[in-house]
């Protein structure tokens, strides 16, 4: 069986931290498992426990327009997953210590499909993934280097719908992922955009 898959049997059943008592679904993630870009999220909200798949909600939508003015689609160039599977109970923020617990599953995720490049969608994954007490405002935009990956943070599309005004730098922190496709990935890919 393939590693991903086997994983994702794993993550569906796993009751290793107390998200794992109201959840509907486990939302393990979904995209080319072959992808070279991973986005990464917070955490699965109402509508993606609901039905069990990454930013389906209006943040979905929203990020998926923001990929496909990129050129990129879920289907082709993207993995997308989320530091915690399950639901926080009305959409807090995970604690610090049921991202620790879940964090394991992620990391094997990342090292199955080893992206080229990462985007960290929202605060909590840039302190999940890469450092607690990082500050999204001040590094977002800002190539990190992390295990060997590329890393850009930036804003969560669900921020970006509650201030219009983060809409901007939002996009040129896409433009600069077009960019960093074209040099370590395809030379070619194409955006309308940029
Ligand atoms: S959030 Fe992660 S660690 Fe917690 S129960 Fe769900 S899959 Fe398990």
């Amino acid at each position: 069986m393939e590693a991903l898959e086997q994983l994702k049997i794993e993550v569906t059943s796993c009751t290793r931290c107390i998200l794992s008592q109201k959840r509907t679904h486990v939302v393990f993630g979904e995209g080319n498992q072959f992808a070279k870009i991973m986005c990464i999220g917070e955490g699965p909200g109402y509508y993606e426990d609901q039905i069990g798949r990454p930013f389906v909600g209006k943040s979905g939508e929203l990020l998926d327009k923001i990929l496909g003015v990129s050129g990129f689609n879920r289907t082709e160039h993207v993995y997308i997953a989320n530091i915690v599977k399950c639901r926080p109970p009305g959409n807090r923020d995970p604690l610090p210590e049921e991202r620790a617990t879940c964090l394991p599953f992620l990391l094997k995720q990342i090292e199955i499909i080893q992206p080229k490049i990462i985007v960290l969608l929202g605060a909590t994954a840039l302190k999940g993934l890469i450092d607690p007490n990082a500050k999204i405002t001040q590094v977002r935009g800002t190539w990190l280097e992390w295990n060997g990956y590329q890393v850009m943070p930036t804003f969560h599309p669900s921020a970006l719908l509650r201030n219009e005004q983060l809409k901007r730098p939002a996009w040129e922190d896409f433009k600069k992922v077009v960019s960093k496709y074209r040099e370590i990935v395809n030379p070619e890919h194409f955006s309308a955009h940029c």
